[in-house]
């Protein structure tokens, strides 16, 4: 019921947030990021109708889809992925936020291949240059996009970002900015197999300003599921 309640309460302000900046709300999809939550928290989310969730870790995301099934709701991979994990990011999600290096996405064609599939992924983008998070330089996406275009099981489909935490969420919106300029940019190049719809940016602190500046997709972990221990 609370999971239902607070799912219902961010679609509402998802809602009128896009309409007060003129944007299409159904352009805008929740992700429920149910790290550290048992399967169980999933379960009622997907029964209350919730379509969108956000792992980060592949051990512990494996063990829930295969207790929840892979279809029973569209699988995102947020966290950061070591090459050696591909295989299982491929097998288990519809979408991977976290593409940052040539070789991963190397890796990632080369899984995706191999099961005849065609992954749907982002490039992550550190955008305040933050020593502890991955992501690449912003100056290096323009040139991973044009690799990733050559890859024929590798669909990119925009760019993620996770600016610093503030408890003021105004001073996240000059990096959403940037970002949504670089996606413009690569946009622009009209690469193949290359869409950029989507912006991945934007968590419980920020989400109404991430999608002022044109998020697509939203990552909200405690606003739905709670604090995490
Ligand atoms: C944990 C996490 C989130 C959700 O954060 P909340 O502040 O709990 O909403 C979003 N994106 C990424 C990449 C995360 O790791």
């Amino acid at each position: 019921m609370q999971i239902q309640n607070n799912i219902d309460r961010i679609q509402a302000s998802i809602r009128t947030t896009a309409e007060r900046c003129g944007r299409n709300p159904d352009d805008i999809q929740l992700i429920g990021v149910s790290k550290r939550k048992p399967a169980g928290l999933i379960r009622d989310a997907i029964a209350a109708g919730h379509k969108n969730f956000g792992e980060n870790y592949i051990q512990e995301a494996m063990e829930k889809i295969d207790e929840l099934g892979r279809d029973a709701a569209c699988w995102h991979f947020i966290g950061h992925l070591q090459s050696n994990k591909a295989k299982f990011a491929v097998k288990y999600f519809d979408l991977i936020h976290t593409v940052d290096k040539l070789k991963l996405a190397k890796e990632i064609n080369k899984q995706a291949a191999k099961i005849g599939k065609v992954q749907q992924v982002l490039l992550q983008i550190n955008i305040a240059q933050e020593d502890t998070k991955s992501g690449a330089a912003a100056g290096e996406v323009l040139d991973l996009a044009r690799s990733i275009s050559q890859f024929d099981h590798l669909s990119l489909q925009g760019l993620m970002c996770m600016p610093p935490f503030f408890d003021d969420p105004e001073e996240a919106r000059p990096y959403f900015r940037a970002v949504r300029i670089i996606k413009d940019e690569i946009a622009g190049m009209n690469l193949p197999g290359v869409e950029m719809n989507h912006l991945s940016m934007g968590m419980s602190n920020d989400y109404a300003v991430a999608i002022e500046e044109g998020a697509t997709l939203v990552r909200v972990g405690t606003a739905i599921f709670g604090r995490r221990d």
